[in-house]
């Protein structure tokens, strides 16, 4: 039982408990190439949610990790067989239904651990702060607290190097022998704008991929993964740690 995690918490310990930090793991469920399960993404969110806020409540952080949403934005997505969509304005309601919970039991901060790509939590992080202004909320890319270089060859962007390297090391009986796994070809953008992505539109996964992957995923190992997870790991607990300080919204600034 790990007591940060909600769903394997009890009343006996949480109903004394005062919590600082809600972590929300936010996932997709989709296809990831050949061989990566179709919960890649949420898997992903919530080891790294759960892994962090372990690390962060060693110093006194107060955070719980939420029970994770495992759909994700995927319009790109709609002709690959079971790409579970769910739309932008579902998902603001999802998070405006958990802000009135937490604030109702006193905890002011929010954090959302997104691990999907098509997922978008700026725009509806700032609209919710007009209903909710005294509730401090942001969202991260999980994948982006570390830059890549330097732990892959080549990363990958879905089912790639990077996410297989994860999954291998984080959950190995879910994952397919490579040799099953497509090369994750990608055809581009033929419009420079969008190849250059100062421009910007949505993919359509049927024309940007055969095997439903973007990026090879041969170079991938556990080792690979387990450095770059915990990586990522400890500097989102050091966010959340710093996070747990914040007293007022001014605080947040110089
Ligand atoms: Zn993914």
């Amino acid at each position: 039982m790990k007591p940060h995690v909600l769903q394997e918490s009890n009343w006996k310990t949480v109903k004394d408990e005062s919590f600082n930090i809600a972590i929300l793991p936010w996932g997709a469920t989709e296809a990831h190439n050949y061989h990566l399960p179709y919960g890649t993404d949420t898997i992903l969110a919530e080891k790294v949610a759960a892994d962090a806020a372990e690390i962060a409540n060693r110093n006194g952080a107060g955070c719980i990790v939420l029970p994770s949403i495992a759909y994700g934005v995927n319009t790109g997505q709609m002709e690959v067989k079971l790409c579970m969509n769910m739309r932008p304005s579902t998902q603001i309601a999802i998070v405006r239904d958990i802000l009135e919970v937490l604030d109702k039991h006193g905890i002011k901060k929010l954090v959302i651990l997104n691990a999907h790509g098509g997922n978008a939590f700026v725009p509806i992080i700032r609209e919710l702060s007009l209903e909710y202004p005294h509730i401090l909320m942001s969202a991260i890319n999980w994948w982006t607290a570390c830059k890549p270089d330097g732990f892959f060859k080549e990363a990958g962007d879905h089912a790639g190097e990077l996410e297989t390297s994860c999954m291998q090391y984080v959950a190995p009986d879910l994952v397919l022998p490579l040799e099953e796994a497509g090369d994750g070809k990608e055809r581009k953008f033929a419009i420079d704008g969008f190849k250059e992505k100062w421009a910007w539109t949505p993919r359509r996964w049927i024309y940007i991929s055969d095997d439903t992957g973007v990026g090879n995923p041969i170079g991938a190992t556990p080792e690979k993964g387990e450095r770059f997870l915990k990586c990522c790991t400890e500097k989102i607990a050091r966010f959340l740690n710093d996070l747990s300080k914040v007293k007022s919204e001014r605080d947040q600034y110089e």
